[in-house]
């Protein structure tokens, strides 16, 4: 009835990278690195298949952070030449790599482990790739002149990456776009557009995973002073309805984001977050369930895949699973009880 997936990162176990860091580093090296990313792929997989989850994600357990690691395959960026910058709207500073000249992507930058997750199942698999006005708040610019520019250069290069994990067996290619609640003019005027060309010619089912950030301490305090009610998605999800994606997500999980807002994606799928990125707390399959409930005052049922809220990679590893054993258990609860 809910057909269940996964907003894209899982844990990596402890004995491959440092735990519960958004960019905790690598425990192994070389062909050992590669082995152990393999073998924690595997495990996430089987997880998420005794948990019932419909479509998976490899647990992005090749990547240490999910904007850098692909940006480490292209070419035009400087990765010595680091400029401070502001970033999510000066949230926090971060000496960040330098574009410098025209961005190329070489070779293939996900595909070789995709291609490899292929073959560890036949059910749905996702694969999520960062967004590009994300990328452009990620990056400082010495090249291009305007966001906009770079972000459709970035564009048209993760269309080409995300047309070969389609033609790999990708079922769904989901941009993380995390930036599209901050800069709401610059979504409606070019941020929406640069989807658009990401999203060029798939065929597969085309998903944007946009929230309002976790796992580090600035984005709590940022998140303080956004009052009671966080309404910015209304500014954007008109635009987010007339686009080219079929799946949105929504963090509905102990956030404070008021689930009227989905109203306004009256033409999508809604990924509705059910289990929060949250260590202290585990989900109850009744609070999944009543979660799902709450989203259907405002969505047809078959709209809804009950989701994670964000990335798994800050908590620990046996809370992720036990929560996403929950989803699956709150999502039939759900169905059980209409
Ligand atoms: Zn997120």
């Amino acid at each position: 009835m809910f057909p269940t997936t996964i907003a894209g990162s899982l844990p990596r176990p402890d004995w491959l990278a440092e735990p519960e860091k958004l960019k905790g580093g690598w425990k192994l090296s070389g062909d050992e690195l590669k082995a152990g990313q393999r073998r924690a792929c595997e495990e996430w997989i089987r997880h998420q298949e005794a948990a019932g989850i419909d479509t998976l994600t490899d647990g992005e357990v090749y990547r240490t952070h999910f904007v850098h690691s692909f940006l480490e395959g292209i070419e035009g960026i400087d990765q010595n030449r680091k400029t401070l910058m502001g970033i999510r709207d000066n949230r926090y500073d971060l000496e960040v790599p330098t574009v410098t000249g025209k961005l190329t992507r070489p070779a293939p930058v996900f595909l070789e482990d995709f291609k490899y997750t292929r073959t560890l199942t036949d059910r749905k698999l996702k694969i999520t790739l960062p967004g590009p006005m994300t990328i452009c708040d990620t990056i400082a610019d010495d090249f291009y002149g305007t966001r906009a520019d770079m972000a459709m250069a970035f564009a048209e290069i993760l269309n080409e990456e995300a047309r070969e994990l389609e033609a790999a067996g990708a079922d769904v290619v989901q941009f993380d776009e995390p930036a599209f609640n901050v800069f709401m003019d610059d979504v409606n005027e070019w941020g929406i557009a640069t989807l658009n060309r990401a999203l060029a010619g798939l065929e597969c089912t085309k998903a944007v995973h946009i929230c309002y950030g976790y796992g580090i301490e600035e984005n709590n305090r940022w998140k303080e002073t956004l009052g009671e009610e966080w309404r910015q998605y209304e500014q954007i999800f008109p635009g987010l309805n007339r686009s080219d994606v079929d799946q949105v997500s929504l963090e509905c999980a102990s956030s404070h984001v008021p689930l009227s807002v989905m109203s306004h994606l009256a033409d999508k799928q809604l990924m509705v977050g059910a289990v929060a990125v949250t260590p202290d707390h585990v989900e109850s399959p009744e609070e999944v369930a009543a979660t799902i409930r709450e989203a259907m005052q405002y969505v047809d049922r078959e709209r809804i895949l009950p989701c994670t809220n964000c990335g798994m990679t800050p908590i620990p590893y046996h809370v992720a699973l036990a929560k996403v054993q929950a989803l699956t258990a709150g999502a039939e609860l759900a169905a059980q009880q209409l």
